[in-house]
């Protein structure tokens, strides 16, 4: 690349390494003709599909919406920020597997809800609750059907809690 002091292109790598994690390369380079040496850090351009919410708005992905809808849902529950992390890069993942340029929100949603049944089931059941904003009672059930474990006593607590306003 061409150098940013003199704008010579005769610049030469001189250090390699990685950086951020193994995220990124960083390289040392040196200008062969004014001897000026800076660094560049190089990393995949990792394009992330749009989202398509429910009204038809297209807006980009956002990782920090995304972290913060889960965490929201994982509140004072014994879930490591480390699992967390782990789900996100899986949906992340399947975002770009999909291969399509846009999702629909609520196929994120869903690839979440995956995520946070195998977590922790009751960020689960609070994340359906919101997410999902069940039509009625029987989609409800439904859902705490699939969790196909019986439900521990904290599970159970929720359910109720959230029933009558679902009814509403
Ligand atoms: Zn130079």
């Amino acid at each position: 690349m061409y150098c940013p002091f003199c704008n010579a292109d005769d610049t030469k790598v001189i250090d390699s390494r990685l950086a951020n994690e193994g995220a990124m390369v960083r390289r040392r380079r040196e200008c062969q003709s004014c001897g000026e040496r800076f660094t560049t850090f190089e990393s995949a351009e990792l394009v992330m599909p749009y989202i398509i919410k429910q009204g038809g708005q297209r807006e980009p992905f956002n990782e920090n919406k995304l972290r913060a809808g889960m965490q929201r849902a994982l509140e004072k529950r014994p879930v490591g920020t480390e699992d967390i992390e782990k789900a996100i890069i899986r949906i992340m993942k399947r975002m770009r597997a999909s291969g399509d340029r846009e999702i629909p929100a609520e196929q994120v949603g869903s690839w979440v809800m995956d995520e946070l049944r195998d977590l922790d089931q009751v960020a689960y059941v609070r994340f359906a609750s919101v997410y999902r904003s069940f039509e009625d009672v029987s989609a409800f059930e439904e859902e705490i059907e699939k969790l196909k474990l019986s439900p521990s006593p904290e599970v159970k607590r929720q359910q109720k809690s959230l029933l009558p306003e679902d009814e509403a």
